[in-house]
Order: structure tokens, then C-alpha cells, then sequence
């Protein structure tokens, strides 16, 4: 019998045969995709005809077909429905796919090829989106170290393999800090903490098998413990033990970890032929230079600091007020925040769910969708790998588009987060491919299914990376839908969520559960005006960190990465009540692995240009602008990474963005 995973799926629009394959499949299936792709991966490198784009990088496109098949399934089921075995089957998939795709980018002779192409790219005939991919294919075999020979192959070598230690340690230290430190509270110290907090901490209490409840340094408990607890003394030796984590001395500390790994990549940088790792970190990114980041983050500096300090000015006199004496200190700014929040935008959680139904969002999803891109959705009855999970088929003008799957639920064997995926990614070679998209959340299950408010934002985000896929009208998969730069990935999705906030769309689909009465006006008010709450704090602890990480990396490596923190926070004038979100011996994004390395400006990069694209709908016709959404479709969403972001987006937009719609939208312009 041949394994359901590799046969001909005969199911509507050839989604994967979920009701057929069972977890003993998986393994067998690997071993012939990857055996396959091996015997495709040394026919094309030893090919003896002359490289040509059609026998090179066609075929590298072409190759692997059997392996997307069974990643794709198994990694949407690891992640959204796992179990013993298939966390089992995962452990030992990781280091065979790594193995894998090492192997192919140190393939020499598959190498010369590309690299031949490359040299000859004028000469080739190639479509712009096929020079495009010709580019892509040869830096990502230059980037990985494919064009080094003798001592520094070698040495790029043991680099990664060091780099990869240290990233581990890095992490396993900051959770050792984090899970041996906790304070038991007595009854005099439950001061202020509500109930859900409360709750949080018996039950972190019994997993510490202690008496009563606990203070954790999970950011999950001692942030709400930070903003409810009057108990000034408490809330000082929780943060202060909470800012030290990493950095307490002894086998767990990371301060000498995060200057070796600084050292080691500024050495790959330069191995590679670039003046320090931000250079090449952001070479493949839409910002491009370090400059054009540090420009933006102090361009949105400025008027955020002017706005925490303002702030601060108001948290100092409510605690001056009630007794509290001296400086506002970090251990102080959450807990006044917290009291001037309830007291100026008080929004009753309890009242605001009835108002969005799990079902009624997602029909807003699809109806914005439908005004702005003629989309359609039918329910499609298909056997899916889960009971929760719910299928549609997406067309326009009666032609089939997508699949898209909406598996919205939390449970137990489901990885925690929200996210978009392609099960297949659209493309047109070798043959017309289109995609099945499947967005991931986590939502509490209840009947009716009701959601918070962030929940639903949630789901707008994640349905714009779905349109990012479903729209995309590319020839090449590899740089179909969302495979495009890290800074503009966020761009369809942080830009879709704009559309739960437009007023018609939340009175026509924010109705209540029981009456279906819409959403009256001032809830619909305060929640929109909620959102800006204490930006400028948010915004200071952010760009602190994102600063710190680019100047870390823009320049020869700090010996003390402390001393050079201290030095671009006083550098800054860093307000004394404010900590950074991330201090370096606890910087996970940074120093666990390369990704977010001189790379967490991205976040607030994607958010500048987010709200900019919103602003010209609004300075357009308004949310639903015809001309907007096609330019939206033609420049962005169906374009991929087929070309420079950069070009996207000023076709879309005429001119690149500037900060004021972000400054606008976080409520901190003058
Ligand atoms: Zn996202």
C-alpha cells in the first residue's frame, strides 16, 4: 500500500488526506521525500550541461515536492494537535531536516552553478521576477558561507557551531533564573491583587509545592503582580530580582555569554566580507543600513520620551498623594499606571464580551475582505485533522482562489500563540499550485465562543497574513506570499487589524450576543482610545531595548556589553522610572539565536509603515477605498517577495512612510 501522505491526494483542491494518515506514516514518508530530494539535489549539481536557469534554478524550485507534502502536514498538526509520538516523531525530525539543508548549502558544485548564473545574469534573458529569484538563490549561498575555502570554511564552521551552544546556554540560564526564584506571599501581602491574580499565584504556589500563593518572575504573573500590589517594599524585591535575572553571578549568568556570541558574529561578518554584523544582518532586510533604523527609532525617541516623562509627572503626584515618598521608581510606574488607567478608561472586560462573538469577527474578517478585494467564502465539508478545525473555499468572480482554514480554539496539544501558515503556497511552477492557507489561535472555547478584544484583533492580524498568501500571484515559490523580508512580513497583517477599528465595522459585526444590539458608541470609543494607554512608557521600553541591540552589533563587538548598555541608556537620558523591556543578560531575541538579532527594530518598523498605509485609505476615500485596496493587491499583497520591498511599497504608497501616522496612532504627537 503506498503511504497516503506521498499518493495523489484525491480530496477537493487536493488538501491533505487528514482522515487517511496516521502518525506511523510520518517516518517512512520523511525518509523517501528527503532520499528523493537528495538523488534531484545531485542531478542538479552534476548536471553535465552547461548551467542555465531553467536546469539550475528551476529545477532547485521544481525539487522537493514530496517533502513539502509531508512538512507541511507534519508540521500543522505538531503544532496545532500534537501528542507523545508526534513530539517524539519532532525531536528526531529536527536535526536530520538541519542536517538536510546544511548539506545543500554546502554543496559546492550546486554552488558554482548558481554562482555561474549569477556572473552571466545579463545575458541569461531573465524576467525581472526571475533575476529576482536568481539573486535570492545566489546570497543565500553566500550568506551561509558557500563561497569560503580552506582555514575560513573551517572557521565559519566551528563558529556556527559555537554560536549555537551559546544561544542554548543563553536560554536555559534565563529560564534557571526564572523558575528557581519565588517570593511566598502571607495574607498581609495579598494587598490590592484581584482575583485572577490572585488565582495565578495559588496555582504557581502549588506547582512550587509551596503553602500558599507565589511570586513568580513569569512575565505572565509579575507583570499584574507590578500593577495591583500596594505593597511598595514587595513590589520592589520582585523587580528588582525580575530586572537581575541572567545577570545574579554563578553558573547561570549570561553577561560573559552575550559578549562571546557578540565577538563570534562580528568575526562571521567579517569573515564573509562585511563590516560588522549589522551590515550584513540587514542587508536582506527593507531598512537595509543601521542608519536608516537608528533615523526611524529616534525619530519616534523624542516625542516618546516627552510623553513618559509627562507621564511620569502625573504617576509621581497620585503617589505623592497617597503618602508615597522620593522619586518614582521602576517598582512604582506599572502600579500608578494601572490606577490612572481604571480611573480614566475604565473598561469592564465582563461587559465588552458579548459584544465579540467568535463567529461575528470572523464574518467581519470575510466581509472586509470581500469589500476590498472581492473576496467570497464557502463553507467547505472536508475531513481536517482536527474537529474544531473549519474550512472555506475562496473565490472571486466565481474562479477558485484558495483554501482557508480557521482552527480558532485552545487546547491541551496545541502550542500556544497565534499563527498563519501555508499548507501549500501558491505558485505557477511548475505547474498552477494554489495555496491552503490555515490560521492558528488560541482562543478560549465557550458556547457561545466570546472573545476579548486583543482576541480579536488577534484574529485580523493573522487573517492579513492570510490575504498576504491567498492573494499572491507569483511564478516561484520561494518567494511566494509571506516569504519576503523579516521588517515587512508584519506589514499585511498589523495593516489588516486597522480594519476592526473602523466605526461601520465594529456596529454592524460587534453585536451583542444575547439582544444583537450593536456595540453602544462610547464602549466602541473607549475601547479604541484604550489602546493608546500608556504609550509613551511602552514606546521608551521598546526603543531603549531596540537601540541597545542595533548599537551592539553596528561597530566593533563591546568586550562589556553592560558597560556599553549603560553607555547608549545614559546616552539617551533614559527616564529613571523606565527599565528596557529586554536588559541584555536577559535579551532572548537577541542572544538565543540570530533571528531577532539587530533585528528587533522590526516591530516597530512594520508599525510605521502599517499605520502610513492605513492613512492613505483615510486620506483617500476612507477605509474602503476602491483605488487603495487594488494598489494595496497589486503593489503589495500579490507581489511576494518577487521584488525589492522597498519598490513595493513606494508603488503603493508614492513615497516612503514617515512616523507621524505611527506617532498619531500611539497617541504621542505633540
Ligand atoms: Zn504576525
Amino acid at each position: 500500500m503506498t503511504n497516503p501522505i506521498l499518493s495523489d491526494w484525491k480530496t477537493p483542491f487536493e488538501i491533505a488526506p487528514f482522515d487517511q494518515i496516521g502518525d506511523e506514516d510520518f517516518a517512512p514518508a520523511l525518509d523517501v521525500a528527503l532520499a528523493e530530494h537528495d538523488v534531484e539535489m545531485k542531478a542538479i549539481a552534476e548536471n553535465p550541461e552547461a548551467p542555465s536557469f531553467a536546469n539550475t534554478i528551476e529545477a532547485l524550485e521544481g525539487a522537493g515536492r514530496d517533502l513539502d507534502k509531508v512538512l507541511s502536514v507534519f508540521f500543522t498538526v505538531a503544532g496545532a494537535d500534537s501528542n507523545p509520538k508526534r513530539q517524539e516523531l519532532q525531536r528526531d525530525f529536527s536535526p536530520r531536516l538541519a542536517k538536510h539543508w546544511a548539506e545543500i548549502s554546502a554543496n559546492k558544485a550546486l554552488f558554482a552553478r548558481v554562482a555561474d548564473l549569477w556572473a552571466r545574469k545579463d545575458d541569461l534573458g531573465l524576467t525581472p521576477e526571475q533575476e529576482r529569484v536568481l539573486m535570492l538563490t545566489h546570497r543565500g549561498f553566500v550568506r551561509s558561507g558557500a563561497a569560503l575555502e580552506g582555514e575560513a570554511e573551517a572557521r565559519m564552521k566551528e563558529i556556527k557551531a559555537r554560536l549555537a551552544v551559546l544561544g542554548t546556554e543563553f536560554t536555559q540560564n534565563l529560564l534557571a533564573d526564572e523558575s528557581e526564584w519565588f517570593i511566598e506571599l502571607s495574607e498581609a501581602d495579598l494587598d490590592g491583587l484581584p482575583d485572577f491574580v490572585l488565582a495565578a499565584a495559588r496555582a504557581a504556589g502549588e506547582e512550587k509545592g509551596a503553602q500558599g500563593p507565589v511570586i513568580t518572575l513569569s512575565r505572565s504573573l509579575i507583570v499584574p503582580f507590578l500593577q495591583f500590589s500596594s505593597r511598595r517594599d514587595l513590589r520592589e524585591k520582585a523587580y528588582l530580582a525580575w530586572a537581575a535575572r541572567g545577570a545574579n553571578g554563578g553558573k547561570t549568568d549570561n553577561r560573559a555569554i552575550a559578549a562571546e556570541i557578540l565577538k563570534l558574529r562580528e568575526e562571521r561578518a567579517h569573515l564573509l566580507g562585511y563590516e560588522n554584523f549589522a551590515a550584513f544582518k540587514l542587508e536582506t532586510e527593507m531598512a537595509k543600513t543601521p542608519a536608516r533604523v537608528k533615523e526611524l527609532l529616534m525619530d519616534v525617541w523624542g516625542p516618546a520620551k516627552a510623553r513618559a516623562e509627562a507621564d511620569g509627572e502625573i504617576l509621581t503626584r497620585m503617589m505623592h498623594a497617597e503618602g508615597g515618598n522620593g522619586d518614582l521608581e521602576p517598582w512604582d510606574w506599572r502600579y500608578y499606571a494601572e490606577k490612572r488607567r481604571r480611573a480614566e478608561y475604565d473598561l469592564d472586560e465582563a461587559e465588552l464580551k458579548p459584544y465579540l462573538q467568535l463567529e461575528k469577527m470572523r464574518e467581519a474578517a470575510f466581509a472586509c475582505a470581500n469589500r476590498l478585494f472581492g473576496l467570497e467564502f464557502e463553507p467547505l465539508d472536508v475531513a481536517l485533522y482536527h474537529p474544531d478545525c473549519l474550512a472555506w473555499n475562496v473565490t472571486r468572480n466565481g474562479q477558485h482562489l484558495a483554501v482557508f482554514i480557521g482552527d480558532y480554539f485552545a487546547r491541551g496539544s496545541k502550542r500556544s500563540g497565534a499563527w498563519c501558515s501555508a499548507m501549500r503556497s501558491q505558485a505557477k511552477y511548475p505547474e498552477v499550485q494554489t495555496p491552503v492557507v490555515i490560521n492558528v489561535c488560541n482562543f478560549a472555547k465557550s458556547t457561545p465562543a466570546l472573545l476579548s478584544y486583543d482576541d480579536a484583533r488577534t484574529l485580523f492580524h493573522e487573517f492579513g497574513h492570510a490575504l498576504h498568501q491567498m492573494l499572491s500571484n507569483v511564478t516561484y515559490e520561494s518567494i511566494s506570499g509571506t516569504s519576503v523580508a523579516r521588517d515587512f512580513v508584519e506589514l499585511p497583517s498589523q495593516l489588516f487589524e486597522h480594519w476592526l477599528e473602523v466605526p461601520e465595522v465594529l456596529s454592524e459585526f460587534a453585536t451583542h450576543v444575547e439582544t444583537g444590539a450593536p456595540m453602544p458608541e462610547a464602549m466602541r470609543d473607549k475601547v479604541l482610545k484604550a489602546a493608546t494607554f500608556d504609550m509613551g512608557f511602552q514606546t521608551v521600553e521598546y526603543v531603549a531595548s531596540a537601540l541597545v541591540d542595533l548599537e551592539f552589533h553596528d561597530g566593533p563587538a563591546p568586550t562589556d556589553p553592560m558597560a556599553k548598555q549603560a553607555e547608549v541608556l545614559a546616552e539617551l537620558g533614559m527616564p529613571h522610572a523606565i527599565g528596557m523591556r529586554h536588559a541584555t543578560p536577559q535579551f532572548a531575541h537577541v542572544f538565543s539565536g540570530d533571528g531577532y538579532s539587530s533585528g528587533y527594530y522590526s516591530y516597530m518598523w512594520s508599525e510605521v509603515m502599517d499605520a502610513d498605509a492605513f492613512a492613505s485609505f483615510e486620506e483617500a476615500g476612507g477605509a474602503f477605498d476602491p483605488e487603495r485596496a487594488k494598489s494595496l493587491e497589486d503593489n503589495i499583497l500579490s507581489k511576494g517577495g518577487s521584488e525589492d520591498p522597498e519598490d513595493l511599497y513606494k508603488a503603493f504608497r508614492g513615497r516612503l512612510p514617515g512616523v507621524e501616522a505611527l506617532l498619531k496612532g500611539r497617541g504621542l504627537a505633540a
